[in-house]
């Protein structure tokens, strides 16, 4: 047998690794001192009560005889497909049920979509973004360039006419910037991809995070986006469902043979998500769950406000924190995003991540989330304040 020796092409990754051992050797050697970690991608408020009394009802359901469910549809139940769609209608876009296909979350289909592309594909991923769109192209052994994200264009970077490619991903807003596409901008890469010939992957597991209307939550709010995207997205960030996994990925059926293909995936490969989740992910879109998920995304906005501000009062150039939990900063006095790690550590006991993990152009920026408690970030942003201002 020979193996998929792609994957000896696969950087290590020592980000997560490498600051855990830091803030650990530092707990050890500094024991008084409270750490606080604003460098969490994970949110920490608990799942909000529709989907825990949804979740409880379909639990007894399911020790039922007349209610009990086995094997569901392997894209998903159609009381959720229709959740979705309704979803998608409030930012006027129209989708057909066969059209969503309900997911275990977004890493595994963003993964798995790559499924139906062939292997000499060439793939333009941003830099810095989101690992998995890199990796999961490497073990397939696919032609990877980047299309630089820096401080001269916001972290946002527009198609280039002299770049050909053939799937070109764009996570708005940004993991791990922060920073949001326009309409316009993303007009922009549809007619590209279009006159190329490319697919558009567009991650939109932040979306619930753009609170101006006038910014796109989906790709779809685009002209001719349906000719030449799929979406993903996820109620990770948006309903607590990190722990609970459930998202959903859009395959247009003007993407002839792109959806029938995906069906037909979906089907040999993926026995769907469990019904109890499928409920609990049903009621995230009632009303009563969008007025308690709205709650929770606040406060983290709130968060995120508040770092935004610190830093714009200590004069720290920074994109993100509006429309998004992540903040992206410019390391001060020309540091090194490791430098700046260790620099926080020391000093404030501020955890964050390096933007170096993230890709070249990662470095010499730094990542806060607001995924931690108000308390925290109060005070992370207090210390800010002492250590900048
Ligand atoms: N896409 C982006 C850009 C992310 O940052 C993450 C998680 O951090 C995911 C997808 C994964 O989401 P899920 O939990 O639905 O797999």
């Amino acid at each position: 047998m020979n193996i998929n020796e792609n994957y000896l092409n696969l950087e290590q990754s020592y980000l997560f690794s490498t600051v855990a051992k830091k803030v650990n050797d530092f707990a050890k050697n500094n024991p008084g001192k409270k750490i606080i970690r604003l460098g969490i991608g994970d949110v920490t408020l608990p799942l909000c009560k529709a989907v825990i009394e949804a979740m409880h009802k379909a639990v007894d359901e399911m020790g039922v005889q007349e209610t009990f469910r086995g094997y569901g549809p392997e894209q998903g139940y159609d009381f959720l497909r229709d959740a979705v769609k309704g979803y998608y209608k409030t930012h006027n876009v129209e989708l057909e049920e066969d059209e969503i296909f309900i997911s275990d979350g977004a890493k595994s289909d963003v993964g798995n979509i790559l499924d139906l592309f062939s292997k000499d594909n060439t793939v333009l991923v941003p830099d810095p973004v989101y690992p998995v769109y890199v990796d999961t192209n490497i073990m397939a052994g696919r032609k990877v360039i980047f299309a630089d994200a820096n401080a001269e264009n916001g972290f946002l970077p527009m198609p280039d006419d002299k770049v050909k490619a053939d799937i070109i991903y764009i996570c708005s807003p940004n993991n791990p910037t922060g920073a949001v596409y326009n309409k316009e901008q993303l007009k922009k890469w549809v007619d590209y991809a279009l006159k190329i010939n490319a697919i558009i992957l567009f991650d939109a597991a932040y979306e619930c995070f753009i609170s101006d209307e006038t910014l796109p939550k989906s790709i779809y709010e685009i002209e001719n986006a349906k000719k030449c995207a799929i979406e993903f997205c996820s109620l990770s960030k948006t309903a607590g469902f990190t722990g609970t996994r459930c998202g959903y990925t859009i395959v247009p059926k003007e993407l002839d043979k792109l959806n029938k293909f995906w069906l037909r995936r979906q089907t040999t490969k993926f026995n769907g998500v469990p019904y109890i989740v499928q409920r609990g992910a049903e009621a995230v879109f009632s009303k009563q769950g969008q007025n308690e998920i709205r709650e929770n995304i606040n406060y983290y906005k709130e968060n995120a406000k508040l770092i935004s501000q610190t830093l714009k009062e200590c004069d720290i150039w920074h994109v993100g924190g509006e429309h998004s939990p992540y903040i992206w900063l410019k390391c001060p006095d020309n540091m090194t995003s490791w430098e700046f790690f260790d620099y926080l550590l020391e000093n404030i006991q501020v955890v964050g991540t390096p933007g170096s993990g993230f890709g070249k152009n990662g470095e010499g920026f730094f990542r806060l989330t607001s995924f931690g408690s108000k308390e925290n970030t109060k005070e992370a942003m207090e210390r800010f304040r002492k250590l900048f201002k």
